[in-house]
């Protein structure tokens, strides 16, 4: 079957990698990818938003199968196209529709959500411009440090933990009546804080039936030791060593499962990942936080670790007969670094050649902000490159992926060094 996937990333990479080695992949097409995704199918040049160019795309080239990487399309309603359209509505999209993408969309529905179907989570309320003088009467009731989360998508950085009450006041007036994150803090949910360790848990799901696929640790912070400005992540560890067997059956039974039949209950479809990010709190879960999708850079500590054909698994989403497939992990401990452009995470530097991607010994090259510049490669994005090294212990796992790492060279190079060393 022909299969297009959309993004650019690294998680696309990751996805690009697995399913280019199904027998049951014919072509691999993905848009608009990067310098590295043409190892494994064609690059597309059309926007992940283009619904337009995606249509003529996918029927010109007899597109079997959509696997949506990120989640702006899949909120701005990609899968609901397909369904509307007679000529797109049989081609499966891996992604829920923009109302299980919701999820993500939007915290104050992911909240009500977890509320209804008694999900554990941190105590919250949301409050908009009129009710703010509601928002400052609760905010001393819940705490210190205080969460104040943007309602709406704000590419990671519409979270702010507040250490002291005036700054919570001060935070939640900017948001609301200064649309300090834009359109997406026209509602702000004011959350308990919780203390603990923070994991994602995936899931893939038809709707009905799922499986739990490995779970992943992410390390946000630009700096080692998780100090500094927030990135759209640096690197990580799959599996969690502290998320054994006991601590994810609490996850399947307190969360998943209440998910699942959630959606189901609320007749809302889904067929796609559900990313569900986690504090561990003294050996409990507690939610943070739903994704539509899977994450970046876990996807690429995740995927290597999925022994199963990934095409199989998905055709059982789309088909709704997931229960049937196989899904066999591997026992090893897969460890991504991420490679960052200088700068990063504020003004970076582009467009700067990227040597040394042949001297890698033993990781997977995931390409993310990379173009191809005649012969050379090239580094555009923020994050440029993820190195995932799969080995049968967590230090080798850390130690491949930092020596592979260091071994790629280009102006402003920077990668953290103590990715998952916290876990030893
Ligand atoms: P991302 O784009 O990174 O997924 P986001 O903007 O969707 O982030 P959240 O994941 O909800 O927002 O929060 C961002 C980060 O803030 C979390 O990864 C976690 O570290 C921290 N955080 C969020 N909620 C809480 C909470 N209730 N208690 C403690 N920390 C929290």
């Amino acid at each position: 079957m022909n299969i297009l996937i959309l993004g650019s990333g690294g998680r696309e990479s990751a996805f690009a990698w697995k399913l280019a080695q199904s027998p049951k992949c014919d072509k691999l097409f993905i848009a608009p990818g990067n310098a590295g995704t043409g190892q494994y199918g064609t690059n597309v040049n059309i926007k992940v938003t283009d619904f337009a160019g995606i249509k003529d795309f996918v029927l010109g080239n007899g597109i079997d199968m959509v696997l949506v990487g990120p989640e702006e399309p899949l909120v701005k309603g990609v899968h609901d196209y397909f369904l509307a359209d007679e000529q797109l509505k049989s081609i499966p999209v891996i992604g829920p529709e923009s109302e299980g993408a919701q999820l993500e969309g939007s915290k104050d529905f992911s909240k009500q959500f977890m509320e209804r179907h008694n999900i554990p989570a941190a105590a919250s309320r949301t409050f908009t411009r009129e009710t703010l003088q509601e928002g400052f009467e609760y905010l001393p009731t819940i705490g210190l440090p205080i969460v104040l989360k943007a309602d709406g998508l704000a590419a990671g950085k519409g979270v702010l933990i507040c250490l002291t009450l005036e700054e919570a006041k001060a935070e939640l007036a900017d948001m609301l009546t200064n649309a300090k994150f834009g359109a997406a803090s026209e509602k702000v949910v004011i959350e308990q804080f919780l203390q603990g360790i923070e994991l994602s848990v995936f899931v893939l799901t038809d709707g009905s039936n799922y499986k739990i696929l490995p779970s992943a640790k992410d390390y946000k912070r630009i700096g080692e030791g998780d100090t500094g400005l927030n990135t759209g992540g640096m690197g990580s560890v799959s599996p969690v060593p502290f998320a054994d067997a006991e601590f994810i059956s609490k996850v399947e039974q307190r969360v998943i499962i209440p998910t699942i039949e959630g959606l189901k209950a609320e007749n809302i479809s889904y067929k796609g990942f559900i990313f569900i990010g986690l504090m561990n709190c003294g050996g409990d879960p507690y939610m943070i936080e739903y994704n539509c999708r899977m994450g970046d850079p876990e996807t690429e500590s995740v995927l290597p670790r999925i022994e199963s054909d990934l095409v199989d698994l998905l055709l059982g989403v789309a088909e709704g007969n997931l229960n049937e497939k196989e899904l066999v992990i591997s026992n090893k401990i897969a460890t991504t670094v991420v490679c960052v452009a200088g700068g990063y995470p504020g003004e970076y530097l582009k467009d700067k050649a990227i040597t040394g991607i042949e001297n890698v010994r033993d990781s997977h090259v995931f390409h993310a902000g990379t173009t191809a510049v005649g012969d050379e490669v090239h580094a555009t994005g923020g994050r440029v490159l993820a190195i995932t090294s799969l080995q049968d212990n967590l230090f080798d796992a850390l130690q491949q992926a930092t020596a592979d790492a260091s071994r790629i060279y280009y102006d402003g190079v920077y990668f953290r060094k103590d990715i998952g060393f916290d876990l030893l």
